[in-house]
């Protein structure tokens, strides 16, 4: 990414930035179009570029910053990738997770209806005819009595 240094690009922020011509042009751009008319003459007066040697600290640190910023640059397409893949996943869950909610009330009432079923008159008395131990109802328990 290449970039120059301009001075000034905001009335209260860092002094000198590195930005790429694209960066730059955007900012005119927004000042020309977005900021106050009464300020516009001001704000574009303070911004120039600067093309002086820089002293070796910012040299320095400038070099830093640009190896920084380009591994960023390479790192960001894979993180964008997966959160647009982490947002349709999310999407699927939340439209599977609506249609198992739906299939869990439906299949809790059915469990509850075949409980009472199974307890009814009915299904005690299929219970004598089928198994004939000593569990009913009341005594649900078949290890009742059972020392233990
Ligand atoms: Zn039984």
């Amino acid at each position: 990414m290449k970039t120059k240094l301009y001075t000034h690009l905001g009335h209260d922020g860092p002094w000198l930035l590195p930005k790429t011509d694209e960066e730059y042009d955007e900012r005119i751009s927004f000042i020309k179009t977005t900021k106050p008319e009464v300020e516009r003459a001001a704000r574009l007066c303070l911004i120039a570029e600067v093309t002086a040697p820089l002293p070796s600290t910012l040299q320095k640190t400038l070099a830093a910053w640009q190896k920084a910023r380009a591994a960023w640059e390479k790192a960001d397409p894979a993180r964008q990738k997966a959160y647009a893949a982490l947002q349709k996943a999310y999407a699927a869950l939340q439209k599977a997770r609506a249609a198992w909610q739906k299939a869990d009330a439906a299949w809790q009432k059915a469990d509850a209806a075949w409980l009472v079923a199974i307890n009814s008159p009915e299904g005690v008395a299929f219970h004598a005819k089928v198994c004939g131990c000593s569990w009913s109802p009341e005594h649900p328990d078949t290890l009742e009595g059972l020392a233990r």
